[in-house]
């Protein structure tokens, strides 16, 4: 749905991000390429992402000021670490207008939801939100266009059911359409636990995995790096993933992560039992269920089908 141009025209006069980076930055330029904000403010922390943010001319506004950016902006989007939530939102919310809808980025919702219900005026609309789309790379430069395209992007509304906030919900929604994403609407503890499964606790599988090789890195002789493709160089791909980022969705989202990986200990207790006694059937039956996961994950459209990701060919 488009404000004033009709259908096509821009979903938001003005949009502000508050953070440039990998996500911020790439929603920048997807609102850009796809017509979805008329006008695109941002205001980030880091002078040096300031100085990119402006030699890439992805934005109408770069500024230091979020308040700035703010000022008058339809939508603000706060897309800068999971802890640091409150406060940007805190420092941009003396330039918003009444009316304006806040939404985030974040890869944890629940708490953010809280920081952003504590801190956000009381004429606006906050719908926060993720967009399940990433790379293991950081700042205004890694970001590009396509990054949501068929992935999906989560909105976990407030429990309000007004027919304002509802239009607020529905309008968002209509944007990250327009940016090519899959819009689903969940509650913020479901997401908080399902995103615990399917990326949190692989990240720190990944960050474990990669720091006892380190760790071993003597007993092997420097082979660890010799050979990572037997499997060690996707782990090291995800644990390549931004430090301040997976610092904050740990201890944001404590409690589904501690909770899945009892569970992930307890499986992997299972599985060393089974090698240890030689159930050779039982590691068979799993590792058959999980190549068909793989499979269904491709269907989906959600991954390449070509062998090792398609690198081979690059
Ligand atoms: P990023 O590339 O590091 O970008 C964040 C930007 O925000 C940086 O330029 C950072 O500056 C700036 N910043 C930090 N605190 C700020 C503040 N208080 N005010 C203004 N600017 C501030 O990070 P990202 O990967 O885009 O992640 C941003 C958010 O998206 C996170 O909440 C993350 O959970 C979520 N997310 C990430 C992914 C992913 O794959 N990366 C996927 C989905 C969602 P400094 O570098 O100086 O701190």
């Amino acid at each position: 749905m488009s404000i004033d141009d009709g259908p096509g025209g821009p979903i938001y006069r003005r949009m502000a991000i508050i953070g440039g980076g990998l996500i911020g930055s790439s929603m920048m330029r997807a609102a850009r390429a796809s017509g979805a904000a008329r006008e695109i403010a941002v205001a980030d922390a880091s002078e040096a992402h300031l100085a990119r943010l402006q030699a890439l001319e992805i934005a109408d506004l770069v500024t230091a000021d979020p308040a700035v950016a703010a000022a008058d902006a339809d939508l603000l989007v706060l897309a800068v670490p999971v802890r640091a939530m409150g406060e940007a939102l805190a420092a941009a919310a003396s330039g918003l207008k009444s009316g304006a809808t806040i939404t985030d980025v974040g890869s944890v919702k629940g708490a953010v939801a809280e920081a952003l219900a504590a801190v956000a005026p009381k004429d606006v609309f906050v719908v926060p939100g993720h967009p399940v789309a990433g790379t293991e790379q950081s700042g205004p430069d890694a970001g590009f266009a396509t990054l949501f395209e068929n992935r999906w992007t989560i909105l976990t509304p407030q429990r309000r059911l007004d027919q304002p906030y509802q239009a607020a919900v529905e309008r968002l929604t209509d944007f990250w359409m327009r940016l090519g994403a899959r819009v689903e609407l969940m509650d913020e503890k479901h997401h908080d636990l399902v995103l615990a499964v399917t990326s949190h606790l692989p990240h720190l599988i990944a960050y474990n995995i990669v720091g006892t090789a380190a760790d071993l890195e003597e007993v092997t002789r420097g082979e660890v790096m010799k050979y990572s493709a037997g499997g060690f160089r996707d782990f090291t791909r995800i644990a390549a993933s931004d430090p301040v980022m997976w610092r904050d969705v740990f201890l944001s989202n404590r409690d589904a992560v501690l909770e899945i990986l009892g569970r992930f200990t307890e499986d992997l207790q299972a599985l060393s039992r089974a090698i240890r006694w030689g159930e050779g059937e039982k590691l068979q039956a799993l590792f058959t269920r999980t190549r068909s996961i793989r499979l269904g994950i491709v269907q989906a459209g959600q991954e390449s089908a070509e062998p090792n990701f398609g690198r081979d060919r690059r």
